[in-house]
């Protein structure tokens, strides 16, 4: 049976997508290359707003079961100055919840990929998708390998990539392009901090920033970013980069003294990359694989889980009216851009880089 759309990648953008679609009662299939659940490097942190899709998605009551809430983020300036900022309403904007939530990568994606599931996606873990099928101007279908190593192509009216960061099919199309912005996160987890009040925390230190999250009682994610050239030379030594770094951030060390680093470090960069629009129809780009700039924000996910909102929607309308053209889905670029280029120009502007 040929499905109505194939999603490339199962995590919060595809997993997302596949469920919005499946509620419209088109066949989907998502493929992804792992297992889950599955570890992802990430802060672990979700904005008060990403609850809102999340509970259109059908999965917020056992988000909440296995996340952590957050009243706040703390704020340390270089000078050692504090902010605290609650989530409550400012004006008309009322946040969806007063709180954010913390909440392992593991069990998030997992929780998404479970309902997709549950209401009928085809979801094939441990395929990997290897090449995009183009027929003139239209993406129809993708290249992929089971788990069984067996070869499959698989063909369909929409392909919506949402294989994140290093995404196969915007790499196949010749999208990806290098930022200016070079920089690096390394991630890890600590235990035995004080209590954070039920705060997440930032330390800002140019060129750094250090992000800590509670995950679960005592123990917190802990990221940092670097500008990448200063973390290159030490990509065999990271973890002796990593202990220094931090001291050398006062208050940031100062919070971690009495902690203990429990997880090795990983390290993810160079960050930001930018995904020029598709130049063929057949195909939508979601969440990481239609490009990322910094973690800063901590929005990745929502993005991820709205960008797949605003493909539904648009993938739905070109499968009514047949027609999955280029032009039919420029929409969806339009859409994107009108819910994201505010933000990702404050990012830039609080971040001085843009
Ligand atoms: C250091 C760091 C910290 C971050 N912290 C936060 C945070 O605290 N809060 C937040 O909201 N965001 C954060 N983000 C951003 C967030 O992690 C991403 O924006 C989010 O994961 C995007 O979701 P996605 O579904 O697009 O991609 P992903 O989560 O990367 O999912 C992509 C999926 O595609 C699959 N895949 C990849 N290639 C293939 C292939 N060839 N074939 C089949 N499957 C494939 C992968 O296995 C994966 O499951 C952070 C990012 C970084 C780098």
């Amino acid at each position: 049976m040929t499905p109505d759309v194939i999603v490339v990648g199962a995590g919060p953008a595809g997993a997302a997508t596949a469920i919005l679609l499946a509620e419209q009662g088109l066949r989907v299939v998502a493929l992804d290359r792992a297992r889950f659940p599955r570890p992802r490097i990430c802060g672990e942190y979700l904005s008060p707003e990403a609850p809102r899709l999340l509970d259109r998605l059908g999965v917020l009551k056992a988000v909440d079961a296995a996340a952590t809430p957050l009243g706040g983020m703390r704020i340390t300036a270089p000078d050692g100055t504090r902010l605290t900022g609650a989530y409550r309403p400012v004006g008309a904007y009322r946040p969806y919840r007063e709180h954010a939530l913390a909440i392992p990568r593991a069990a998030l994606d997992a929780l998404l990929v479970e309902r997709a599931r549950a209401l009928g996606v085809d979801v094939r873990e441990e395929t990997r998708v290897t090449d995009v099928a183009v027929e003139g101007a239209r993406v129809t279908g993708v290249e992929a390998v089971d788990r069984d190593r067996r070869a499959l192509s698989l063909r369909a009216p929409l392909v919506v990539a949402a294989d994140g960061r290093a995404s196969v099919v915007a790499g196949r199309l010749g999208l990806r392009r290098p930022h200016r912005l070079r920089r690096m996160a390394l991630v890890t987890y600590v235990e035995g901090l004080d209590d954070g009040a039920g705060l997440g925390e930032i330390f800002v230190d140019p060129p750094d920033y250090s992000i800590l999250n509670p995950v679960a009682p005592g123990r917190a994610n802990l990221s940092l970013v670097v500008p990448l050239a200063h973390a290159a030379p030490w990509s065999a030594r990271l973890e002796a980069f990593f202990a220094a770094r931090v001291r050398q951030l006062p208050h940031l060390a100062r919070r971690l003294a009495g902690a203990t680093r429990v997880a090795p470090v990983q390290a993810l960069g160079p960050l930001a990359y930018t995904v020029a629009p598709p130049r063929h129809g057949g195909v939508l780009l979601v969440g990481d694989a239609a490009g990322f700039y910094d973690p800063f924000t901590g929005e990745g996910i929502f993005t991820a889980l709205r960008s797949a909102e605003l493909a539904a929607e648009a993938a739905r309308r070109a499968l009514e009216r047949g027609d999955c053209s280029r032009e039919a889905l420029a929409g969806f670029g339009r859409a994107r851009h009108a819910a994201f280029a505010g933000k990702a120009r404050l990012t830039g502007a609080l971040l001085g880089l843009r």
